[in-house]
């Protein structure tokens, strides 16, 4: 997974980089565009009218922009206020329209798309400037596609989606997207093998201008190494479900940080380098650099977070089941986590340090059950809550509706409950 996020994580920055850059819009125009909403204004003021574009620079101000086009006497601060915007968040690479009468020099109306969602209008009447926020409709429209995957998840969509579906970026979006759904399934880096295919059935967004983005996952069909391996959205639940609604996120994360080394493993003995003697090494040691964020393994409730011996700076989370994580070495704890506050899965619970018994910062991590320390490496980690009663019905009738869009030509029975 690790390798497979890195590049897309690159590809994602540099193509903000160059869109911020270039001034264009990372998403895609469908090749039919309705008219420009500008082009069918201007003729309904009977007059002829030109338009200039302008951006807006790195370090410069929104005013710097506007005084090169001979507009001044905007009251930014006051306009902002009214429309609850910081002038501030405008960010280089946002494309100024300016609006000309063909009579006069200066412009009386000026357009900016402030993000996906949203377009400040200026207008000049007399000599007072107004400002107008419009919100911008995104149409959810929803698409499936299907491919094979011979290298990776992130090369088959980009080679196998068309340009007319979404866009490169877009894609590189979806391929994230997906890598995510399974991310406790499939390791992209290991598992995949020539003759794997995907199905996917997604939202795409498409706005009133013809603009395309990628929207969100609804229903995936991954055959990864000759295993089937189906996801459903599910709003009602956390998130994606298989096809017998059990959850596919994991109870519990393999390792709650982003580590280095296993410095050292579960051990029945091991010689411990600061006591100078031979004692069970009852969890497994993830060498990180100091402040690394650690995670909590799993959602639970937090029975201490304080000073404990040579565990240093200690968290145990007490989780179902009779289960129980430790978290020794800390340098400090993430902000709000004392005794008796809940935490999510993944949440931010502390910060890796080298307090207590340790010889170099590095996370000390117990996995217990019923008190008994299990190696958190091999122990069966089990599934995240699954869907029960009313709420499990629900996710049936989504889940067949889903499927008759995931298999369009034939309808695949795809779960056999046993209850
Ligand atoms: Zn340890």
């Amino acid at each position: 997974m690790g390798r497979l996020k890195l590049p897309l994580a690159l590809a994602v920055f540099t193509a903000a980089a160059f869109f911020a850059a270039s001034g264009h819009w990372p998403w895609r125009r469908l090749a039919v565009e309705p008219a420009p909403v500008l082009a069918t204004v201007a003729p309904a003021l009977a007059r002829p009218v030109t338009e200039s574009l302008d951006t807006l620079h790195r370090g410069e101000t929104v005013s710097a922009v506007f005084a090169r086009h001979g507009v001044d006497g905007i009251d930014l601060p006051s306009l902002s206020r009214k429309l609850s915007l910081d002038p501030r968040r405008l960010r280089a690479g946002l494309v100024f329209t300016f609006r000309h009468a063909a009579t006069d020099s200066a412009p009386d109306a000026i357009t900016v798309r402030t993000s996906p969602e949203q377009r400040l209008t200026f207008t000049r009447v007399a000599d007072e400037w107004q400002a107008a926020a419009e919100t911008i409709a995104w149409r959810p429209e929803v698409i499936r596609i299907e491919g094979d995957i011979d290298n990776s998840l992130y090369e088959a969509l980009d080679q196998q989606v068309a340009d007319s579906v979404l866009g490169g970026n877009e894609r590189t979006g979806l391929a994230w997207a997906l890598a995510d759904v399974y991310d406790w399934q499939v390791d992209f880096t290991r598992d995949i093998q020539p003759g794997d295919h995907f199905q996917v059935v997604l939202e795409r967004l498409v706005s009133a201008e013809g603009d395309v983005r990628f929207g969100r996952i609804l229903a995936s069909d991954l055959s990864v190494g000759g295993k089937q391996l189906t996801a459903f959205r599910f709003t009602g639940g956390s998130g994606f479900y298989d096809a017998r609604g059990s959850s596919l996120k994991l109870a519990f994360l393999r390792a709650p940080l982003e580590f280095r080394r296993i410095s050292s493993s579960f051990t029945r003995a091991r010689f411990h380098p600061v006591l100078g003697i031979t004692r069970r090494h009852e969890g497994t040691d993830y060498a990180a650099a100091p402040g690394t964020p650690v995670r909590a393994a799993g959602e639970g409730v937090v029975v201490r977070a304080g000073r404990a011996g040579g565990y240093g700076n200690l968290i145990e989370l007490r989780h179902r089941n009779g289960i129980t994580t430790r978290y020794g070495h800390l340098r400090a704890f993430a902000r709000g986590i004392h005794a008796g506050v809940r935490v999510s899965q993944g949440q931010q619970i502390g910060f890796v340090g080298a307090t207590g018994l340790a010889t170099g910062p590095h996370l000390h991590y117990e996995f217990r059950v019923n008190g008994v320390a299990r190696d958190s490496r091999k122990v069966d980690l089990g599934n995240g809550p699954p869907l029960t009663g009313a709420e499990l019905h629900r996710f049936e009738a989504e889940r067949d509706r889903l499927s008759r869009l995931l298999y369009p030509a034939a309808p695949v029975l795809v779960a056999q409950r046993t209850s």
